[in-house]
C-alpha cells in the first residue's frame, strides 16, 4: 500500500492555438495511504493530467511525484504499482470479458493458474462471474464499467487511479456505482484517486477532497470543512447545490448593506470579519440558510425580509422560493411544509450564524 506525494508539481503544455497552457501550477499535497481522495473541478482545471502524472502517462514538465517513498518522476507506467480505470472503459472489443481481466496480468508474464485464481477472486468480489465468456459488444454500460474496475483489482496495485468513471452512466446506476465503489475501496484497503466534475460525487465519495479550478489547487479539506468553511468564493460557489446565494454589500459595523435590505451580523462573527469593516464584500449564504418564518417556533428579531418571490419549484420534499436583492437572484430551500401560496411576498429569515463574507471580485 502507499502513500503518493506531489513536490512543486507543475504541467506546461504547449498548444498550437493558445499557447502555453499550464494545467497543473506548482501543486503540493500528500494522498495518504489507503486515502480515498477525490479531484473535484469544472472541465479543463487539469484533473486528468493530475492523474495522468501519477501513472506515468504524461511527464510533469517540473517538480517530483513519489508513490510510496519512491520518487517516480523516471519510473515507467508498469512499474508503478498502479492500476487506472478510464472514462470509456478501454475495453479490448474482439477479446472476452476473461481475456480482457487477465490481459494486464499476461502482459506481466504472470503464470497462467495465477491469473485465473485472480479473475476468479475479482469475479466475485463484482458479481460478474456470468459475463466471463461475453465479449464487451454485449454488455451493458454498467457492466462494462464493472469489467474496467475488475480489470484494475486483478493487478493488486497498491494505488488505484480512477478518471471520472461514471460519467458515462445513467443516473440510477451512477448512484449505484458510487456505493459500491466506496465498498470496494473498505473492502480493496488501497489508495485511490478518484476525478470528477460532480461536486455530489465528490462530496459522497471522498474522505478528502482537492478542489481544483485552472490549474491551481484552491483548498484539501474533508467534505464537510468544505461545506462550512470554504476557503474562498470560486469553493464556496462549486460546493453545494443550489449554489450559494452571493451578494454584493458594504459592512458597517455589525450592519451589512445590500441593495435594499440591511441584515445584521451576529456578534460573535466581527472578529473574523473586521478586515471588511467599512468595506465593499459579498454576502455568501447558503439556501438551506435562508428559511420561512413560518416554519420557526417565534419569529426572530432581526434578518427577516419580505421579498416578493419571482418563482417557486416544487421537488416533493423540499421548496426553492426564488426572490430578488437588488438585481441579484437569490435562492431558499426550505421544507414543504412552508406551504407557500403563489408568488405572494413570503416572510424569510436569514440565518446570519451561517454566513460567509469574501473579497468583491
Ligand atoms: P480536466 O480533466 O480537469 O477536464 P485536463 O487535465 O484534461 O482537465 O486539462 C487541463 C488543461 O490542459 C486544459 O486547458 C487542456 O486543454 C490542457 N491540455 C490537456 N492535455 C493537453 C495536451 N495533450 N495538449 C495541450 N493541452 C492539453
Ligand atoms: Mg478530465
Amino acid at each position: 500500500m502507499a502513500e503518493v506525494k506531489f513536490v512543486n508539481v507543475v504541467k506546461e503544455f504547449e498548444d498550437e492555438k493558445k499557447g502555453k497552457v499550464v494545467a497543473v501550477n506548482n501543486a503540493n499535497f500528500t494522498i495518504r495511504d489507503r486515502e480515498f481522495l477525490v479531484f473535484v473541478g469544472p472541465s479543463g482545471c487539469g484533473k486528468t493530467t493530475s492523474l495522468r502524472m501519477v501513472a506515468g502517462l504524461e511527464r510533469q514538465t517540473s517538480g517530483d511525484i513519489y508513490i510510496g517513498n519512491r520518487l517516480v518522476n523516471k519510473v515507467h507506467p508498469k512499474d508503478r504499482d498502479i492500476a487506472m480505470v478510464f472514462q470509456d472503459y478501454a475495453l479490448y472489443p474482439h477479446m472476452t470479458i476473461r481475456e480482457n481481466l487477465g490481459f494486464g496480468l499476461r502482459n506481466l508474464k504472470t503464470p497462467k493458474k495465477v491469473i485465473e485464481e485472480k479473475i476468479k477472486e475479482a469475479a466475485a468480489i463484482l458479481s460478474i462471474e456470468n459475463l466471463l465468456d461475453r465479449k464487451p459488444r454485449e454488455l451493458s454500460g454498467g457492466q462494462k464499467q464493472r469489467i474496467a474496475v475488475g480489470r484494475a483489482i486483478v493487478r493488486n496495485p497498491s494505488v488505484f487511479l480512477f478518471d471520472e468513471p461514471l460519467s458515462n452512466l445513467d443516473a440510477k446506476l451512477r448512484v449505484q456505482m458510487r456505493v459500491e465503489l466506496s465498498e470496494l475501496h473498505k473492502r480493496l484497503g488501497a489508495t485511490v484517486i478518484y476525478v470528477t466534475h460532480d461536486q455530489v460525487e465528490a462530496m459522497t465519495l471522498g474522505e478528502r477532497i482537492v478542489v481544483m479550478n485552472e490549474g491551481e489547487i484552491q483548498q484539501i479539506a474533508v467534505p464537510e470543512e468544505l461545506y462550512e468553511q470554504p476557503n474562498n468564493m470560486f469553493v464556496a460557489g462549486f460546493i453545494g447545490s443550489p449554489p450559494m446565494n452571493f451578494v454584493k454589500a458594504r459592512l458597517d459595523g455589525n450592519q451589512l448593506y445590500t441593495a435594499g435590505y440591511t441584515f445584521t451580523v451576529p456578534g460573535h462573527l466581527l472578529p473574523k470579519y473586521s478586515r471588511y469593516d467599512g468595506k465593499e464584500v459579498v454576502f455568501g449564504i447558503r439556501p438551506e440558510d435562508i428559511v420561512t418564518v413560518h416554519l420557526l417556533n417565534s419569529e426572530p428579531e432581526r434578518n427577516v425580509i419580505s421579498p416578493t418571490l419571482k418563482v417557486v419549484e416544487h421537488l416533493g420534499a423540499e421548496l426553492l422560493l426564488y426572490f430578488n436583492i437588488g438585481d441579484e437572484q437569490v435562492t431558499s430551500r426550505v421544507s414543504a411544509d412552508a406551504k407557500v401560496k403563489g408568488l405572494t411576498p413570503v416572510k424569510l429569515y436569514f440565518n446570519l450564524d451561517k454566513m460567509q463574507l469574501f473579497d468583491p471580485e
